[in-house]
């Protein structure tokens, strides 16, 4: 163990959970270093949909403003398509008195790059084009990074007593740790294409439960300047037992019969790119001796909706919380850390189990096409998914039968 640490925290990684992170920590008045790996602007494959959640905290952090004034989509509503292709529309926006929108559509380009900036301006040290290669480990206890600086070459060694594994879901941290559980039943992989011109797009999400792809779903999301993101995503499991195809499944639902008047004179603007997403539908431990992961390191996607970028930010807030508590204490056990596990799991672990079970009824077409087929003729049925939706209405109730029962009887 060094006899005196560089920094307080380190944190690996300037995706949503990263940057959030030094700006959390900069509240927590700690010396912190940033490290990432690609050098900003850079792109992360996403549906760049920035909900609710993530707006709560870019509130918190004072950024809403300027984060609306990027350049992307404010969104107000989402589409919701059932495998029979019966279409609803959900008002999400009670704020509109507020006038806050409901969501945000900012390509992560641009959106990972406002908030890197902001990292930079709240960290002690920034360094982009620096890639972690190695993780110091002493005594059991994890005190630092080794890395190698992009533009000189140079291999640097930096030292903290809490390093922050904010490193995706391919995580060194996690990896070196022996915490890294790439497990098919809890992993979604998803393919994004951005095109232009699609013909109908307005404010809104569209989620369409294509039957080709359950569970998961095809996407059709606004960007700004009659741009879109485009997407589909599936469970490992069911890629790999069925040896699915999801470029050919993407290629397949824009040319379908639902959905190829409205691509006619649309144009890709870039082959699908495809990306991994661990999903919380299970509790992967996620600290250690001087060490916490968050974001996709933890496995906090939610596995129902496919947003992360909310859970990320929550994760950075709890992580740096008990970053502090542990400077103060000068205890960087494992011991101290499980406080962050049991604050991260209290605040998002009913959520996560909602959406499994609801990715379960997402595998029942029969049950998507009723609720979508019912909610299309009856306002009352359309008020009660909105109410889940802007959690006016608990979502557990979705993943109750007798929710369905009632359901035929509204
Ligand atoms: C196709 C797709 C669609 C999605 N759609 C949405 C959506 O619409 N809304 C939503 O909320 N979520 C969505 N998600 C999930 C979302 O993208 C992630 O949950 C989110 O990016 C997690 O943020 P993070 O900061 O934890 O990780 P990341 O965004 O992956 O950031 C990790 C950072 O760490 C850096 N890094 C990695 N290794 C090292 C290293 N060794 N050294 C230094 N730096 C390193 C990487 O370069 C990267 O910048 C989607 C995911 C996919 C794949």
């Amino acid at each position: 163990m060094p006899e005196a640490f560089n920094f307080d925290l380190i944190i690996i990684g300037g995706g949503p959970a990263g940057s959030a992170a030094a700006l959390y920590a900069k509240r927590a008045n700690l010396k912190t270093l940033i490290v990432e790996k690609d050098v900003f602007p850079r792109d992360k494959i996403c549906g760049d949909a920035i909900s609710g959640k993530s707006m709560s905290i870019l509130d918190e952090l004072g950024l809403l403003n300027e984060a609306r004034k990027l350049q992307g989509c404010e969104v107000e509503s989402i589409t919701f398509g059932s495998p029979a292709n019966h279409v609803i529309n959900i008002d999400l926006n009670p704020n509109i008195k507020k006038n806050i929108p409901a969501g945000l559509v900012i390509r992560r380009q641009v959106f990972d790059s406002f908030l890197f900036e902001k990292a930079r301006e709240s960290a002690a040290l920034s360094i982009e084009g620096f890639k972690v290669t190695e993780i110091l480990v002493k005594n059991d206890f994890v005190y630092g990074v080794k890395g190698t600086n992009k533009k000189s070459s140079e291999e640097v060694t930096y030292t903290a007593p809490v390093v922050l594994g904010a490193d995706g879901y391919n995580s060194i941290l996690a990896r070196n740790l022996g915490l890294y559980d790439h497990d098919p039943k809890h992993w979604v992989v998803a393919l994004r294409q951005y095109y232009k011109d699609i013909q109908g797009m307005s404010n809104q999400l569209e989620i369409h439960y294509i039957k080709e792809a359950q569970p998961g779903y095809f996407w059709i999301f606004p960007l700004e300047n009659g741009y879109a993101n485009v997407g589909v995503g599936m469970l490992h499991e069911t890629i790999k037992s069925r040896k699915i195809d999801l470029k050919k499944i993407l290629a397949d639902t824009i040319q379908s019969k639902a959905f190829s008047e409205r691509f006619k004179n649309a144009e890709p603007t870039e082959k699908p790119k495809g990306w991994n997403l661990p999903v919380g539908s299970k509790h992967r431990k996620n600290y250690g001796n001087g060490f916490m992961l968050l974001g996709d390191a933890a496995g906090l996607i939610d596995p129902f909706t496919g947003e992360g970028i909310g859970n990320a930010l929550y994760s950075a807030k709890y992580a740096v919380q008990i970053a502090a508590k542990a400077k103060a204490e000068n205890n960087f056990s494992e011991s101290r850390f499980a406080e962050y596990d049991n604050i991260l799991w209290q605040r998002l672990g009913n959520e996560l189990a909602v959406s499994s079970r609801l990715q379960k009824v997402g595998r029942m077409q029969t049950l998507l096409n009723f609720v979508i087929g019912k909610a299309e003729k009856n306002t009352n049925v359309r008020d009660i998914i909105s109410g889940m939706m802007r959690n006016d209405i608990p979502k557990q109730q979705l993943a109750n039968p007798l929710f369905y029962l009632k359901l035929l009887f509204t």
